[in-house]
């Protein structure tokens, strides 16, 4: 007996997710193999019409309808004997994306429907000022240059809580998902940075769905973020692994193999959460083509510096993985204007951090740090115009002595003179009895003698 081919070649839905983000909806199906599909819109009523060829339906899809989803009703029949159509009844009107996804270690073969909530409808419905609201969402916020100088500006750290939504990271015993833990971090760092005056905290990620990485640092930009920190809580090679650690960028290879393989496998997030064909803005497009140049040398430092800072204001409560801040490829740091950092909380595969990482007063405690050093840092470089350079300038802001990692190209003469402090000072400090420097030394700066003071 011969059987029709299409019989063996039928694909079936298994199952399927929904993931509301604040500007859209995301439909996940889960297949047993690829398939060929179209989506398009249909109006009065408003509908979303998917076509899957030699498909069928095994999953209750009923689910897709209530919550924020502006999903009201789905209706599934067969358009030929082997064509499945599923139509969405839509609230308002959505501008739908498609594209399959292949097999990863977490998934197998998907189909994803992005439904774009239509910002014009939702914003106004006066198309003659749609121009004028795009303008205020695509522009970096102005910098004190551009202000009446009474106007001190607060200094943004764009906060990233790493994966979300299908991406859930890595998954620790019990099933602690690093996804959940990160936005927790996320959320009470940015409570606490938000208390502070002269700062102003923004999340890239607000809840549980998921943002392509070069989405991420286009969102931190557009919110004019002076630094850009990413949170993690990944799995280490080995469950006995233990320790938080911070990662910068690196413009050569990686400085250990498990930076090396934590870029990697961070890298990898893009084919888990889905990222599909993400439309980048022409800066963001310059980038993927030429990621680093001279012009992120400067970030990369500042990077560095701020990275350390976090270090050792996170040794107090936790140990430390690494004890200098790692290097290596990690796609979501790649930022020419932003100095930016990946950090990493702990490893949710040891069994007794993952513990820890669940713990909220824990968590508190690690937002803590991590904002000690980030207000240390901006302390000591503040941003042009911003409160806290005025803080500085007018001699109210008290800096104690801190550390310096030494890098290439500088001098005694260059960082007294960048500390505002002599360098018969620096020298003294460090019972320096030469000026040369070795990069990478760590060198004492003594508290700084305020102008007016
Ligand atoms: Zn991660």
């Amino acid at each position: 007996m011969v059987l029709p081919l299409q019989a063996f070649a039928m694909t079936q839905i298994n199952s399927v997710r929904l993931w509301r983000a604040p500007d859209n909806t995301r439909l996940v199906f889960d297949l047993t193999g690829p398939v060929e599909h179209s989506v398009f819109t249909l109006s009065a009523p408003d509908r979303i019409v998917i076509d899957i060829k030699r498909t069928k339906l095994s999953a209750e899809i009923q689910g897709l309808v209530g919550g924020k989803s502006p999903i009201t009703q789905v209706r599934t029949g067969n358009r030929e004997a082997d064509e499945l159509r599923i139509v969405l009844e839509i609230a308002e009107q959505v501008t739908p994306k498609s594209f399959t996804l292949t097999p990863n270690q977490q998934y197998g073969h998907r189909l994803v429907v992005d439904l774009f909530d239509n910002e014009t409808s939702r914003i106004t419905n006066n198309p003659a000022e749609q121009p004028v609201t795009t303008a205020i969402i695509n522009t970096r916020q102005p910098k004190l240059s551009s202000l009446p100088s009474s106007i001190k500006r607060d200094i943004v750290i764009a906060i990233d809580a790493g994966h979300g939504g299908e991406d859930p990271g890595a998954i620790g015993p019990g099933g602690v998902r690093e996804k959940d833990i990160v936005l927790n971090i996320a959320k009470e760092l940015q409570r606490q940075i938000n208390s502070e005056k002269g700062f102003r905290a923004e999340l890239v990620r607000t809840g549980d769905y998921f943002i392509p990485l070069r989405r991420r640092t286009d969102i931190a930009r557009k919110k004019g973020a002076d630094l850009f920190v990413s949170i993690h809580a990944d799995a280490a090679l080995r469950t006995s692994a233990f320790g938080a650690s911070v990662y910068a960028l690196s413009d050569s290879g990686a400085t250990s193999e498990t930076a090396r393989w934590l870029a990697d496998s961070e890298n990898r997030s893009d084919l888990i959460g889905g990222a599909g064909n993400v439309k980048l803005d022409d800066k963001d497009a310059m980038l993927a083509g030429v990621l680093l140049d001279l012009s992120m040398t400067a970030s990369l430092s500042s990077s560095l510096d701020v990275g350390q800072k976090v270090l050792s204001n996170m040794s107090r409560i936790t140990p430390l993985f690494k004890k200098r801040v790692e290097q290596a490829g990690f796609m979501v740091l790649k930022s020419p204007d932003m100095p930016s950092i990946l950090i990493e909380t702990g490893f949710i595969s040891n069994p007794g951090e993952a513990k820890k990482l669940s713990n909220r007063s824990h968590q508190q405690a690690i937002a803590r740090s991590i904002h000690s050093g980030v207000r240390q840092f901006f302390q000591q470089n503040p941003p042009p115009g911003s409160y806290v350079a005025w803080l500085r300038d007018s001699g109210k802001l008290a800096l104690g002595p801190r550390e310096h990692v030494v890098r290439s190209g500088e001098s005694v003469s260059l960082l007294a003179q960048r500390y505002q402090i002599s360098p018969a000072q620096l020298r003294s400090a460090n019972k320096l009895k030469s000026d040369v420097l070795k990069i990478g030394q760590i060198l004492t700066v003594p508290a700084t003698t305020l102008a007016g003071q």
